[in-house]
Protein backbone atom coordinates (compact mmCIF):
# COMPACT_ATOMS: atom_id res chain seq x y z
CA UNK A 1 0.00 0.00 0.00
CA UNK A 2 1.24 3.30 -0.76
CA UNK A 3 4.60 4.62 -2.09
CA UNK A 4 4.40 3.07 -5.40
CA UNK A 5 6.14 5.12 -7.50
CA UNK A 6 6.85 2.35 -10.32
CA UNK A 7 3.14 1.82 -10.36
CA UNK A 8 1.99 5.08 -10.79
CA UNK A 9 4.45 5.53 -13.94
CA UNK A 10 3.01 2.98 -15.20
CA UNK A 11 -0.44 4.68 -14.40
CA UNK A 12 0.60 7.63 -15.44
CA UNK A 13 1.95 6.10 -18.89
CA UNK A 14 -1.11 4.26 -19.91
CA UNK A 15 -3.33 7.14 -19.22
CA UNK A 16 -1.59 9.20 -21.87
CA UNK A 17 -1.07 6.57 -23.93
CA UNK A 18 -4.86 5.20 -23.93
CA UNK A 19 -6.48 8.62 -23.96
CA UNK A 20 -7.54 9.34 -20.51
CA UNK A 21 -5.62 11.79 -18.80
CA UNK A 22 -3.34 14.91 -21.06
CA UNK A 23 -1.62 17.66 -19.35
CA UNK A 24 -2.98 20.89 -20.34
CA UNK A 25 -1.59 23.15 -23.08
CA UNK A 26 0.80 20.35 -23.77
CA UNK A 27 2.00 21.82 -27.05
CA UNK A 28 3.10 24.81 -25.33
CA UNK A 29 4.77 23.20 -22.50
CA UNK A 30 1.96 22.49 -20.04
CA UNK A 31 0.34 24.68 -17.60
CA UNK A 32 0.82 23.85 -13.82
CA UNK A 33 -2.00 22.52 -11.87
CA UNK A 34 -4.62 21.92 -15.17
CA UNK A 35 -5.61 18.51 -16.62
CA UNK A 36 -7.44 17.50 -19.43
CA UNK A 37 -9.53 14.16 -20.05
CA UNK A 38 -8.78 12.74 -23.35
CA UNK A 39 -11.46 10.54 -25.10
CA UNK A 40 -11.39 7.16 -22.42
CA UNK A 41 -10.97 9.63 -19.52
CA UNK A 42 -13.99 12.36 -20.14
CA UNK A 43 -16.38 8.88 -20.04
CA UNK A 44 -14.99 7.21 -16.99
CA UNK A 45 -15.59 10.72 -14.82
CA UNK A 46 -18.68 10.97 -16.38
CA UNK A 47 -19.73 7.62 -15.53
CA UNK A 48 -17.91 8.60 -11.74
CA UNK A 49 -20.40 11.42 -11.61
CA UNK A 50 -23.38 10.06 -13.27
CA UNK A 51 -23.12 7.09 -10.85
CA UNK A 52 -22.98 9.65 -8.06
CA UNK A 53 -25.68 11.58 -8.91
CA UNK A 54 -27.96 7.92 -9.52
CA UNK A 55 -27.27 6.85 -6.04
CA UNK A 56 -27.25 10.02 -3.99
CA UNK A 57 -30.19 11.98 -5.91
CA UNK A 58 -32.17 10.40 -8.74
CA UNK A 59 -32.13 7.16 -7.41
CA UNK A 60 -32.62 7.64 -3.87
CA UNK A 61 -35.54 6.46 -2.34
CA UNK A 62 -37.55 8.86 -0.05
CA UNK A 63 -40.74 6.80 1.02
CA UNK A 64 -38.27 4.29 2.89
CA UNK A 65 -35.92 4.79 5.78
CA UNK A 66 -32.55 3.74 4.56
CA UNK A 67 -30.46 1.32 6.22
CA UNK A 68 -28.39 3.83 9.43
CA UNK A 69 -30.21 6.99 8.50
CA UNK A 70 -32.50 8.09 11.25
CA UNK A 71 -35.53 9.08 8.91
CA UNK A 72 -36.36 8.92 5.36
CA UNK A 73 -35.39 11.83 3.54
CA UNK A 74 -35.63 13.47 0.49
CA UNK A 75 -32.88 14.47 -1.83
CA UNK A 76 -32.94 17.68 -4.93
CA UNK A 77 -30.05 18.85 -7.29
CA UNK A 78 -29.14 22.25 -7.93
CA UNK A 79 -26.58 23.77 -11.06
CA UNK A 80 -25.65 27.27 -9.35
CA UNK A 81 -23.39 29.90 -11.30
CA UNK A 82 -18.80 29.46 -10.57
CA UNK A 83 -19.05 33.42 -10.06
CA UNK A 84 -21.18 34.56 -7.44
CA UNK A 85 -21.77 37.75 -5.51
CA UNK A 86 -18.18 38.65 -4.12
CA UNK A 87 -20.39 39.30 -0.71
CA UNK A 88 -20.72 35.24 -0.40
CA UNK A 89 -17.07 34.89 -0.08
CA UNK A 90 -16.98 37.70 2.61
CA UNK A 91 -19.74 36.32 4.54
CA UNK A 92 -18.44 32.19 4.32
CA UNK A 93 -15.12 33.43 5.64
CA UNK A 94 -13.18 32.81 3.02
CA UNK A 95 -12.05 36.38 2.08
CA UNK A 96 -10.16 36.52 5.02
CA UNK A 97 -9.38 33.00 5.92
CA UNK A 98 -9.24 30.72 2.82
CA UNK A 99 -5.60 30.82 3.13
CA UNK A 100 -2.42 28.22 2.61
CA UNK A 101 1.23 29.88 4.22
CA UNK A 102 3.74 30.54 1.80
CA UNK A 103 7.11 30.35 1.53
CA UNK A 104 9.69 31.72 -1.21
CA UNK A 105 13.27 30.58 -1.45
CA UNK A 106 14.84 34.08 -1.87
CA UNK A 107 17.74 31.99 -4.10
CA UNK A 108 15.99 30.19 -6.69
CA UNK A 109 12.34 32.00 -6.40
CA UNK A 110 10.46 28.65 -5.65
CA UNK A 111 7.25 28.48 -3.85
CA UNK A 112 6.34 26.16 -1.04
CA UNK A 113 3.25 25.37 1.16
CA UNK A 114 5.02 26.07 4.36
CA UNK A 115 3.44 23.14 5.77
CA UNK A 116 4.30 20.90 2.76
CA UNK A 117 8.29 21.42 3.77
CA UNK A 118 9.93 18.70 5.91
CA UNK A 119 13.09 20.57 6.95
CA UNK A 120 14.47 24.72 7.13
CA UNK A 121 15.70 24.40 3.58
CA UNK A 122 14.70 25.03 0.09
CA UNK A 123 13.95 21.42 -0.37
CA UNK A 124 14.88 21.89 -4.60
CA UNK A 125 18.45 20.24 -5.57
CA UNK A 126 21.86 22.60 -4.63
CA UNK A 127 22.44 22.67 -8.23
CA UNK A 128 19.68 24.97 -8.85
CA UNK A 129 20.92 27.54 -6.49
CA UNK A 130 23.23 30.24 -8.55
CA UNK A 131 25.60 30.95 -6.30
CA UNK A 132 24.89 27.85 -3.75
CA UNK A 133 22.29 26.98 -0.99
CA UNK A 134 22.55 28.68 2.47
CA UNK A 135 20.60 27.79 5.22
CA UNK A 136 18.84 31.20 5.25
CA UNK A 137 17.05 30.93 2.08
CA UNK A 138 13.87 30.79 3.22
CA UNK A 139 11.57 33.57 3.57
CA UNK A 140 9.30 33.83 6.87
CA UNK A 141 5.70 31.77 5.66
CA UNK A 142 3.09 34.55 5.03
CA UNK A 143 -0.98 34.19 4.04
CA UNK A 144 -1.94 33.64 0.30
CA UNK A 145 -5.32 33.47 -0.47
CA UNK A 146 -6.19 30.47 -2.87
CA UNK A 147 -9.22 31.81 -4.64
CA UNK A 148 -8.34 33.13 -7.99
CA UNK A 149 -9.70 36.96 -8.85
CA UNK A 150 -11.13 37.96 -11.76
CA UNK A 151 -13.23 41.08 -13.18
CA UNK A 152 -16.67 41.51 -13.91
CA UNK A 153 -17.60 43.96 -16.92
CA UNK A 154 -15.55 45.81 -18.65
CA UNK A 155 -14.18 48.09 -16.04
CA UNK A 156 -10.75 46.63 -13.81
CA UNK A 157 -11.88 48.42 -10.87
CA UNK A 158 -11.75 47.00 -7.01
CA UNK A 159 -15.81 47.25 -7.33
CA UNK A 160 -15.64 44.70 -10.47
CA UNK A 161 -13.18 42.04 -8.20
CA UNK A 162 -15.02 38.76 -8.27
CA UNK A 163 -13.83 35.23 -7.56
CA UNK A 164 -14.31 32.08 -9.23
CA UNK A 165 -15.88 29.69 -6.78
CA UNK A 166 -12.87 27.55 -4.51
CA UNK A 167 -16.19 25.43 -3.70
CA UNK A 168 -19.82 24.70 -4.94
CA UNK A 169 -21.40 24.11 -1.56
CA UNK A 170 -21.78 28.05 -1.37
CA UNK A 171 -24.10 28.00 -4.44
CA UNK A 172 -26.34 25.55 -2.26
CA UNK A 173 -26.66 27.84 0.47
CA UNK A 174 -27.64 30.90 -0.62
CA UNK A 175 -30.14 29.12 -2.54
CA UNK A 176 -31.74 27.69 0.35
CA UNK A 177 -34.69 29.01 0.32
CA UNK A 178 -35.56 29.02 -3.14
CA UNK A 179 -35.54 25.09 -3.04
CA UNK A 180 -38.03 25.50 0.11
CA UNK A 181 -40.10 27.60 -1.34
CA UNK A 182 -39.81 25.84 -5.02
CA UNK A 183 -40.59 22.79 -4.44
CA UNK A 184 -42.63 20.43 -1.60
CA UNK A 185 -39.28 18.99 0.52
CA UNK A 186 -39.39 19.38 4.32
CA UNK A 187 -36.59 18.65 6.27
CA UNK A 188 -34.63 16.61 6.80
CA UNK A 189 -33.40 16.73 2.82
CA UNK A 190 -30.38 17.20 0.79
CA UNK A 191 -29.14 19.34 -1.77
CA UNK A 192 -26.67 18.32 -4.27
CA UNK A 193 -24.39 19.58 -6.87
CA UNK A 194 -21.48 18.09 -9.41
CA UNK A 195 -19.42 21.40 -10.90
CA UNK A 196 -15.79 22.96 -11.19
CA UNK A 197 -14.04 24.72 -8.26
CA UNK A 198 -10.76 26.44 -8.41
CA UNK A 199 -8.11 26.95 -6.19
CA UNK A 200 -4.94 28.66 -6.72
CA UNK A 201 -3.13 26.39 -5.11
CA UNK A 202 0.72 27.22 -4.04
CA UNK A 203 2.37 23.64 -5.24
CA UNK A 204 0.02 21.58 -7.57
CA UNK A 205 1.39 17.88 -7.22
CA UNK A 206 0.57 14.25 -7.47
CA UNK A 207 -0.96 14.13 -10.67
CA UNK A 208 -4.62 15.45 -10.90
CA UNK A 209 -4.58 14.86 -6.97
CA UNK A 210 -4.02 18.46 -6.33
CA UNK A 211 -5.21 20.66 -9.13
CA UNK A 212 -5.81 23.83 -9.59
CA UNK A 213 -9.23 23.30 -11.51
CA UNK A 214 -11.06 20.89 -9.91
CA UNK A 215 -14.94 19.79 -9.89
CA UNK A 216 -17.02 18.63 -6.86
CA UNK A 217 -19.85 16.19 -6.06
CA UNK A 218 -21.44 18.22 -2.68
CA UNK A 219 -24.21 17.13 -1.01
CA UNK A 220 -25.43 19.82 1.97
CA UNK A 221 -28.52 17.62 4.10
CA UNK A 222 -30.38 19.97 6.08
CA UNK A 223 -31.84 18.75 9.07
CA UNK A 224 -32.93 19.58 12.53
CA UNK A 225 -30.05 20.48 15.32
CA UNK A 226 -30.99 17.25 17.61
CA UNK A 227 -30.97 14.47 14.71
CA UNK A 228 -27.48 16.32 13.25
CA UNK A 229 -25.29 13.54 15.26
CA UNK A 230 -27.71 10.66 13.84
CA UNK A 231 -27.22 12.47 10.23
CA UNK A 232 -23.49 12.76 11.05
CA UNK A 233 -23.20 9.20 11.37
CA UNK A 234 -25.12 8.15 8.18
CA UNK A 235 -23.41 10.19 6.00
CA UNK A 236 -20.04 9.07 7.46
CA UNK A 237 -20.87 5.36 6.93
CA UNK A 238 -23.15 5.76 3.62
CA UNK A 239 -20.19 7.49 1.80
CA UNK A 240 -17.89 5.26 2.81
CA UNK A 241 -19.54 2.05 1.56
CA UNK A 242 -20.04 4.40 -1.84
CA UNK A 243 -16.97 3.62 -2.87
CA UNK A 244 -16.14 -0.18 -1.49
CA UNK A 245 -19.75 -0.62 -3.33
CA UNK A 246 -17.82 0.44 -6.61
CA UNK A 247 -14.45 -1.66 -6.01
CA UNK A 248 -12.36 0.09 -3.95
CA UNK A 249 -10.50 -2.26 -1.55
CA UNK A 250 -11.92 -1.27 2.22
CA UNK A 251 -8.47 -1.72 3.41
CA UNK A 252 -6.96 0.93 1.30
CA UNK A 253 -9.95 3.47 2.58
CA UNK A 254 -10.26 4.42 5.97
CA UNK A 255 -12.24 7.02 7.64
CA UNK A 256 -10.51 9.35 9.79
CA UNK A 257 -11.74 11.74 12.33
CA UNK A 258 -10.22 15.13 13.15
CA UNK A 259 -8.71 15.35 15.41
CA UNK A 260 -9.93 18.91 17.68
CA UNK A 261 -7.38 21.38 16.38
CA UNK A 262 -7.74 20.37 12.76
CA UNK A 263 -11.26 21.00 12.97
CA UNK A 264 -12.39 24.59 11.40
CA UNK A 265 -14.45 27.20 13.83
CA UNK A 266 -17.71 26.24 13.07
CA UNK A 267 -16.97 22.54 12.71
CA UNK A 268 -18.69 19.99 15.34
CA UNK A 269 -16.89 17.10 13.89
CA UNK A 270 -15.32 16.32 10.54
CA UNK A 271 -13.99 12.85 9.03
CA UNK A 272 -12.00 12.43 6.02
CA UNK A 273 -12.93 9.59 3.97
CA UNK A 274 -9.00 8.98 2.37
CA UNK A 275 -7.07 6.59 -0.04
CA UNK A 276 -3.74 5.02 -0.09
CA UNK A 277 -2.53 6.70 -3.21
CA UNK A 278 0.56 4.60 -4.84
CA UNK A 279 1.98 8.24 -5.41
CA UNK A 280 2.36 8.67 -1.19
CA UNK A 281 4.71 7.42 1.25
CA UNK A 282 4.09 4.22 2.50
CA UNK A 283 2.05 4.23 5.39
CA UNK A 284 0.01 8.06 4.35
CA UNK A 285 -3.23 8.61 2.72
CA UNK A 286 -4.86 11.13 0.94
CA UNK A 287 -8.22 13.06 1.10
CA UNK A 288 -10.76 12.02 -0.85
CA UNK A 289 -14.08 13.07 0.84
CA UNK A 290 -14.98 15.32 4.09
CA UNK A 291 -17.78 14.49 5.56
CA UNK A 292 -18.27 17.59 8.26
CA UNK A 293 -21.08 18.66 10.19
CA UNK A 294 -21.16 22.32 10.09
CA UNK A 295 -23.91 23.27 12.53
CA UNK A 296 -25.71 26.10 11.07
CA UNK A 297 -22.75 28.48 10.37
CA UNK A 298 -23.72 28.48 7.09
CA UNK A 299 -27.32 29.21 6.73
CA UNK A 300 -26.79 31.89 9.83
CA UNK A 301 -23.67 33.47 7.95
CA UNK A 302 -25.49 33.95 5.22
CA UNK A 303 -29.08 35.46 7.03
CA UNK A 304 -26.85 37.70 9.90
CA UNK A 305 -23.70 37.98 8.76
CA UNK A 306 -20.21 36.70 9.08
CA UNK A 307 -19.60 35.11 11.97
CA UNK A 308 -16.43 34.36 14.31
CA UNK A 309 -15.58 32.40 17.45
CA UNK A 310 -16.30 34.52 20.81
CA UNK A 311 -15.69 32.19 23.61
CA UNK A 312 -17.48 28.65 22.86
CA UNK A 313 -20.19 30.70 20.85
CA UNK A 314 -20.45 31.66 17.15
CA UNK A 315 -21.28 35.49 16.89
CA UNK A 316 -21.37 37.99 13.58
CA UNK A 317 -18.58 39.63 13.60
CA UNK A 318 -18.35 43.55 14.11
CA UNK A 319 -16.72 46.73 12.84
CA UNK A 320 -15.17 49.48 15.09
CA UNK A 321 -19.06 51.02 15.11
CA UNK A 322 -20.16 47.80 15.93
CA UNK A 323 -21.91 47.00 12.90
CA UNK A 324 -21.82 43.81 11.02
CA UNK A 325 -18.29 43.87 9.47
CA UNK A 326 -19.65 41.38 6.48
CA UNK A 327 -23.31 41.52 6.71
CA UNK A 328 -25.29 38.63 5.96
CA UNK A 329 -28.72 39.28 3.33
CA UNK A 330 -31.35 39.44 5.69
CA UNK A 331 -33.15 36.65 3.72
CA UNK A 332 -35.12 34.91 7.00
CA UNK A 333 -33.37 31.06 6.53
CA UNK A 334 -35.09 29.23 9.67
CA UNK A 335 -37.34 26.40 8.69
CA UNK A 336 -41.11 26.43 9.81
CA UNK A 337 -41.84 22.83 10.97
CA UNK A 338 -45.97 23.11 10.50
CA UNK A 339 -46.17 19.72 12.90
CA UNK A 340 -44.26 20.75 15.85
CA UNK A 341 -44.64 24.88 15.23
CA UNK A 342 -41.15 25.21 15.82
CA UNK A 343 -38.71 27.51 13.70
CA UNK A 344 -35.40 26.75 13.67
CA UNK A 345 -32.26 27.16 11.42
CA UNK A 346 -30.93 23.79 9.95
CA UNK A 347 -28.22 22.09 10.95
CA UNK A 348 -26.32 21.04 8.07
CA UNK A 349 -24.27 17.79 7.50
CA UNK A 350 -21.86 18.16 4.46
CA UNK A 351 -20.48 15.10 2.38
CA UNK A 352 -17.95 16.68 0.25
CA UNK A 353 -16.11 14.56 -2.58
CA UNK A 354 -13.49 15.82 -5.33
CA UNK A 355 -14.62 13.90 -8.86
CA UNK A 356 -10.58 13.81 -10.00
CA UNK A 357 -9.61 12.43 -6.67
CA UNK A 358 -12.28 9.74 -7.00
CA UNK A 359 -11.04 8.79 -10.61
CA UNK A 360 -7.95 8.50 -10.12
CA UNK A 361 -8.20 6.49 -7.11
CA UNK A 362 -10.32 4.16 -8.74
CA UNK A 363 -7.86 4.15 -12.00
CA UNK A 364 -4.82 3.59 -9.50
CA UNK A 365 -7.37 0.62 -8.02
CA UNK A 366 -7.92 -0.99 -11.21
CA UNK A 367 -3.96 -0.89 -12.77
CA UNK A 368 -3.79 -4.53 -12.90
CA UNK A 369 -0.42 -6.27 -14.38
CA UNK A 370 -1.30 -10.49 -14.76
CA UNK A 371 -0.33 -13.03 -17.62
CA UNK A 372 -3.19 -14.80 -19.39
CA UNK A 373 -2.91 -18.25 -22.20
CA UNK A 374 -2.41 -16.85 -25.46
CA UNK A 375 -4.36 -19.03 -28.20
CA UNK A 376 -1.37 -21.43 -28.26
CA UNK A 377 -1.90 -21.76 -24.72
CA UNK A 378 1.40 -20.07 -23.38
CA UNK A 379 1.13 -17.16 -20.94
CA UNK A 380 1.06 -13.74 -22.91
CA UNK A 381 0.99 -10.60 -19.97
CA UNK A 382 -0.98 -8.00 -20.03
CA UNK A 383 -1.96 -4.81 -18.47
CA UNK A 384 -5.70 -4.52 -17.17
CA UNK A 385 -8.03 -1.75 -15.64
CA UNK A 386 -10.74 -3.76 -13.72
CA UNK A 387 -12.76 -0.90 -13.73
CA UNK A 388 -16.47 -1.60 -12.01
CA UNK A 389 -18.48 -2.47 -14.72
CA UNK A 390 -20.58 1.04 -13.96
CA UNK A 391 -17.41 3.17 -14.55
CA UNK A 392 -16.13 1.52 -17.65
CA UNK A 393 -15.94 4.05 -20.01
CA UNK A 394 -16.96 1.22 -22.88
CA UNK A 395 -19.40 -1.08 -21.94
CA UNK A 396 -18.41 -3.31 -24.59
CA UNK A 397 -16.54 -3.81 -27.87
CA UNK A 398 -18.13 -5.62 -30.63
CA UNK A 399 -15.47 -7.40 -32.92
CA UNK A 400 -15.78 -9.13 -36.24
CA UNK A 401 -13.16 -12.07 -35.90
CA UNK A 402 -12.23 -11.71 -39.46
CA UNK A 403 -13.32 -8.96 -42.63
CA UNK A 404 -14.82 -11.24 -44.06
CA UNK A 405 -17.54 -13.94 -45.28
CA UNK A 406 -20.85 -11.02 -43.89
CA UNK A 407 -19.10 -10.87 -39.82
CA UNK A 408 -18.26 -7.16 -40.05
CA UNK A 409 -22.05 -6.52 -41.26
CA UNK A 410 -23.59 -8.89 -38.31
CA UNK A 411 -21.39 -7.22 -35.71
CA UNK A 412 -21.87 -3.86 -37.30
CA UNK A 413 -26.11 -4.81 -36.77
CA UNK A 414 -25.03 -5.42 -32.87
CA UNK A 415 -23.13 -2.35 -32.44
CA UNK A 416 -25.67 -0.12 -33.49
CA UNK A 417 -28.39 -2.38 -31.32
CA UNK A 418 -26.14 -1.86 -27.93
CA UNK A 419 -25.52 1.73 -29.03
CA UNK A 420 -28.43 3.19 -28.45
CA UNK A 421 -28.29 1.72 -24.50
CA UNK A 422 -24.77 2.33 -23.79
CA UNK A 423 -21.24 3.40 -24.81
CA UNK A 424 -20.04 0.75 -27.06
CA UNK A 425 -17.29 0.20 -29.64
CA UNK A 426 -16.60 -1.55 -32.95
CA UNK A 427 -13.04 -2.45 -33.76
CA UNK A 428 -12.58 -4.72 -36.99
CA UNK A 429 -8.59 -3.99 -37.46
CA UNK A 430 -5.55 -6.29 -36.07
CA UNK A 431 -5.58 -9.67 -35.05
CA UNK A 432 -8.34 -10.31 -32.44
CA UNK A 433 -5.70 -11.37 -29.62
CA UNK A 434 -4.76 -7.63 -29.72
CA UNK A 435 -8.07 -5.63 -29.83
CA UNK A 436 -8.38 -8.01 -26.35
CA UNK A 437 -5.64 -6.69 -25.47
CA UNK A 438 -6.53 -3.11 -26.14
CA UNK A 439 -10.06 -3.15 -24.58
CA UNK A 440 -8.18 -4.54 -21.65
CA UNK A 441 -6.25 -1.92 -21.36
CA UNK A 442 -9.35 0.80 -21.82
CA UNK A 443 -11.11 -1.10 -19.35
CA UNK A 444 -13.84 -2.59 -21.24
CA UNK A 445 -15.45 -5.48 -19.13
CA UNK A 446 -16.90 -7.58 -22.56
CA UNK A 447 -15.65 -8.05 -26.11
CA UNK A 448 -18.28 -9.41 -28.06
CA UNK A 449 -16.45 -11.58 -30.76
CA UNK A 450 -18.70 -12.52 -33.89
CA UNK A 451 -17.08 -15.54 -35.62
CA UNK A 452 -18.01 -18.43 -37.96
CA UNK A 453 -20.43 -20.13 -35.47
CA UNK A 454 -22.54 -16.74 -35.52
CA UNK A 455 -23.47 -16.79 -38.97
CA UNK A 456 -25.03 -20.53 -38.07
CA UNK A 457 -26.92 -20.25 -34.60
CA UNK A 458 -26.65 -15.89 -34.16
CA UNK A 459 -24.47 -16.12 -30.92
CA UNK A 460 -21.09 -14.57 -30.07
CA UNK A 461 -18.51 -15.65 -28.15
CA UNK A 462 -18.61 -13.04 -25.10
CA UNK A 463 -15.10 -12.74 -23.57
CA UNK A 464 -14.78 -11.28 -19.78
CA UNK A 465 -11.59 -8.62 -19.61
CA UNK A 466 -10.91 -9.88 -15.66
CA UNK A 467 -10.48 -13.77 -16.58
CA UNK A 468 -10.78 -14.03 -20.10
CA UNK A 469 -12.87 -16.39 -19.84
CA UNK A 470 -15.30 -17.16 -22.97
CA UNK A 471 -18.97 -18.16 -23.00
CA UNK A 472 -21.69 -18.31 -25.61
CA UNK A 473 -24.68 -15.87 -25.85
CA UNK A 474 -27.56 -15.57 -27.99
CA UNK A 475 -27.15 -11.91 -30.22
CA UNK A 476 -31.34 -11.81 -28.75
CA UNK A 477 -30.23 -12.25 -25.36
CA UNK A 478 -27.30 -9.46 -25.30
CA UNK A 479 -28.95 -6.85 -23.81
CA UNK A 480 -30.38 -8.31 -21.24
CA UNK A 481 -26.93 -9.98 -20.30
CA UNK A 482 -25.59 -6.59 -20.59
CA UNK A 483 -27.91 -5.13 -18.35
CA UNK A 484 -27.18 -7.57 -15.34
CA UNK A 485 -23.69 -7.81 -15.63
CA UNK A 486 -22.96 -3.78 -15.57
CA UNK A 487 -25.40 -3.25 -12.17
CA UNK A 488 -24.09 -6.63 -10.55
CA UNK A 489 -20.26 -5.49 -11.21
P1 LIG B 1 -6.70 19.31 0.96
O1 LIG B 1 -6.53 19.31 2.47
O2 LIG B 1 -6.17 18.07 0.30
O3 LIG B 1 -6.23 20.59 0.32
P2 LIG B 1 -9.36 20.17 1.48
O4 LIG B 1 -9.60 19.61 2.85
O5 LIG B 1 -9.01 21.60 1.36
O6 LIG B 1 -8.27 19.28 0.70
P3 LIG B 1 -12.11 20.31 0.86
O7 LIG B 1 -12.17 21.78 0.96
O8 LIG B 1 -12.70 19.50 1.96
O9 LIG B 1 -10.61 19.85 0.58
O10 LIG B 1 -12.77 19.89 -0.55
C1 LIG B 1 -13.56 18.73 -0.71
C2 LIG B 1 -12.95 17.79 -1.74
O11 LIG B 1 -12.60 18.51 -2.92
C3 LIG B 1 -11.65 17.14 -1.27
O12 LIG B 1 -11.90 16.00 -0.48
C4 LIG B 1 -11.00 16.77 -2.59
O13 LIG B 1 -11.51 15.54 -3.08
C5 LIG B 1 -11.46 17.89 -3.52
N1 LIG B 1 -10.35 18.86 -3.68
C6 LIG B 1 -10.04 19.88 -2.86
N2 LIG B 1 -8.97 20.54 -3.31
C7 LIG B 1 -8.60 19.92 -4.46
C8 LIG B 1 -7.56 20.14 -5.42
N3 LIG B 1 -6.72 21.15 -5.30
N4 LIG B 1 -7.47 19.31 -6.48
C9 LIG B 1 -8.35 18.28 -6.63
N5 LIG B 1 -9.35 18.03 -5.77
C10 LIG B 1 -9.48 18.83 -4.70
Amino acid sequence: MGNDKELMGKLVSLCKRRGFIFQSSEIYGGIGGFWDYGPLGVELKRNIKDTWWRDMVTGHDDTLVAPGAPACYAMVGLDTSIIVHPQVWKVSGHYDLFHDMLVDCRTCKARFRADHLETSECPRKPSVHPGGHTECDLTAPREFNLMFKTHVGALYDPASTAYLRPETAQGIFINFRNVLDTTRVKLPFGIAQIGKSFRNEITPRNYTFRSREFEQMEIEFFCHPDQSEGWYAYWRERRFAWYTSLGLQSEKLRLRDHDPHELSHYSRGTADIEYAYPFLPEGEFGELEGVAHRGDFDLRSHMEGKLVRQGDRLAVETDEEGKPRYPGSGKDFRYFDDQTRERYIPCVVEPSAGADRTTLAFLCEAYTEDAIPDSQGRLESRVVLRLHPRLAPVKAAVLPLVRREGMPEVAQDIYRKLKRHWHVFYDERGSIGRRYRRQDESGTPFCLTVDGQTLSDDTVTVRHRDTALQERVAVADLIAYIEVALEGG
